[in-house]
């Protein structure tokens, strides 16, 4: 195998796999190549590791999957080492977490951070990726691992006036290491999905007055977020293996989702009631695991908007406020379900105003705040937490070309096409950890990122060990793949929602349903059978052809 990784940093090195980002795919993949004994060398574009975690320090952004599912599985030592606080960390302890694995597994020797690649394309006659970046960086490489993940674009503002604005800007995805203190100020939050959702509350704590600029009203359900009990924690020691288990058998790999198999059309409206009160009452996404009907069946989704609304109309005071804030254009959890603390109860501060903006667009940011086609507001600070080029933002934006040159944003002009979310045809020896056609954000993103990393590192150690030089998908695996995430996808509600899951969030984007729903238990059983097969659908070659 070769082995001269370069530190130096404009210098052309060779290594066996370059990865693409240091958040949670790519420490893993980096950890992994490192145990098959390969050489590798890790390109992030931030300046320390934990991506996501690293990016979004907006105030209140922590995850939303309990910390306990939320967190590597593979290593039992580092399990039982690292104590979570609370049952959904905040970001700066996820970002410690990623830090002490980075550390624990001395990773960072092999990361190049501040670095951003740029370009990476396939040389045919010797199956090898040159990799270039912005400082200079020339790497050539057997295997190109894209780690980059699937919320790592955030989308730019471009509304009318904005350079005349003589406040203060911030956007969510890359918010002030300093952090912002808003004390006094009038501010202006644009946009509320799960990262607004997240920071509006904490931002009333400090603004003088918040306005809400709101274009679609998203669901949100309580996390209950609190301190570890002693005896949750020690329960969860003691039964660690089978609760990881119990997760990846989960169809969206989350334990606590506890999937009934019961249906809600089929279920007498007092015990629906009683059982939504319940799934209220634990918090987070196990409302959705209150029936199995859920995402399929428009009667039962209907049963738990309403759940959900009714929630709305009993914490905002104001019913007009409560009214607009309860979302009636797409069913419950097609979007993803938000899970808050104190979100809707935050309405009912004076010092809070929703502003809807479906009705009367923002028209311009002006010098003084930002007007819309009703109203002017004075502002001294925007927020803008309006979303990310979602699945396909941070590939299309690195110079990708395959065999004969052909550039991957080319190939996928008309979306995004895969094979098993883990290659593409055209594209030999490229992997992409949670790439679309994949569960990716539809799953505990821990869980799919472990095994999309295995069975990558597997992959490869298939090749190495085989004396095969390329792997690639065939035309026809990609197309039946393809086919059968659309099939799935529209055999559920969640299409009807103009969401990021296809594209919609983003101008002139096409829209395509980009993750696989088809469940993660099924999709990973689809992937250990095509690898047992001897990489069915994949065309492995030679070193000689
Ligand atoms: P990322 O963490 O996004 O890391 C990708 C890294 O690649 C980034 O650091 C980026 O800088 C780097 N990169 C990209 N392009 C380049 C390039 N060209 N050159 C160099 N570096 C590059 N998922 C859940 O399951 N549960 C949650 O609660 C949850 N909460 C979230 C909260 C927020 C605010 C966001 C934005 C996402 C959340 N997600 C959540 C999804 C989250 O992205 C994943 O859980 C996970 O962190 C993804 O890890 P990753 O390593 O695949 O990607
Ligand atoms: P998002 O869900 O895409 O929300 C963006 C918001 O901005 C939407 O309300 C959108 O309105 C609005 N918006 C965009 N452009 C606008 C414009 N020009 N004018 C007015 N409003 C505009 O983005 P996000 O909140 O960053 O979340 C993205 C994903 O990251 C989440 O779905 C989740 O997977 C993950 N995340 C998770 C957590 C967590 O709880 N752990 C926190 C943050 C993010 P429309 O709906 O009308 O487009």
């Amino acid at each position: 195998m070769s082995a001269t990784p370069s530190s130096d940093t404009h210098s052309l090195g060779t290594v066996d796999a370059v990865v693409v980002g240091a958040g949670f795919s790519g420490l893993y993949m980096l950890h992994k190549l490192r145990e098959l004994g390969l050489s590798a060398r890790l390109f992030e574009a931030a300046s320390g590791v934990g991506g996501t975690w690293w990016w979004n320090r907006y105030p209140g952004a922590r995850v939303d999957i309990e910390s306990m599912e939320y967190s590597y599985s593979f290593s039992e030592e580092l399990e039982a080492e690292w104590e979570w606080s609370e049952r959904y960390a905040t970001q700066p302890e996820l970002l410690a977490y990623l830090d002490h694995v980075a550390e624990r597994f001395d990773l960072k020797r092999d990361i190049q951070f501040d670095t951003r690649v740029t370009a990476a394309s396939f040389d045919e006659t010797v199956n090898r990726w040159m990799v270039e970046t912005d400082r200079g960086h020339r790497v050539s490489a057997r295997y190109c691992v894209m780690a980059t993940g699937c919320l790592s674009v955030a989308n730019v503002p471009d509304f009318p006036g904005l350079e005349s604005f003589t406040g203060k800007t911030y956007q969510t995805g890359c918010w002030p290491h300093e952090g912002v203190d808003f004390t006094g100020q009038r501010v202006g939050v644009i946009g509320t999905g799960s990262s607004a959702i997240q920071s509006i509350p904490r931002i009333a704590e400090q603004a003088a007055h918040l306005y809400v600029f709101q274009r679609t009203p998203n669901f949100s359900v309580p996390a209950h977020n609190g301190p570890f009990d002693p005896a949750f924690l020690a329960d969860w020691k003691a039964n660690r293996a089978q609760y990881r288990r119990e997760g990846r058998e989960n169809g969206f790999g989350i334990r606590a989702l506890d999937t009934s198999e019961q249906l809600a059309v089929e279920t007498p409206p007092e015990e629906r009631q009683r059982i939504y009160e319940d799934r209220w009452a634990r918090g987070g996404f196990s409302l959705v695991g209150a029936f199995a009907d859920l995402i399929f069946d428009p009667a039962a989704n209907a049963t738990a908007a309403e759940f959900v609304g009714s929630k709305i109309r009993e914490i905002v005071k104001d019913p007009q406020v409560a009214e607009a804030l309860f979302p009636k254009s797409y069913p419950i959890a097609t979007k993803r379900l938000c899970v808050d603390t104190d979100y809707y109860a935050t309405f009912n501060r004076d010092n809070v105003t929703l502003v809807a903006v479906a009705a009367a667009p923002i028209e311009a940011v002006t010098s003084a705040g930002l007007r819309t086609t009703d109203a002017e507001y004075e502002l001294d600070s925007i927020v803008f937490a309006i979303g990310f080029d979602a699945m396909t933002g941070a590939l299309n934006s690195i110079d990708i070309r395959g065999r004969g040159g052909v550039a991957l944003k080319d190939r996928w002009a008309e979306g995004p096409r895969t094979y098993l979310g883990l290659m593409v045809a055209g594209f030999p020896n490229l992997f992409i950890v949670t790439g679309p056609g994949s569960p990716s954000v539809l799953c505990n993103m821990a869980v799919a990122i472990e095994q999309h990393v295995g069975w990558i590192a597997d992959c490869i150690a298939h090749l190495s060990g085989g004396q095969l030089a390329a792997i690639e998908a065939t035309d026809e695996a990609q197309d039946a793949w393809v086919a059968h995430v659309n099939e799935v996808a529209e055999m559920t509600l969640y299409p009807l929602a103009n969401s990021w899951y296809i594209g919609a969030n983003v101008p002139g984007k096409p829209h395509v349903f980009m993750p696989y729903i088809g469940g993660f238990p099924a999709y990973r059983e689809k992937c250990e059978q095509v690898a047992a097969g001897g990489y069915e659908g994949f065309a492995l070659s030679s070193a000689a052809s």
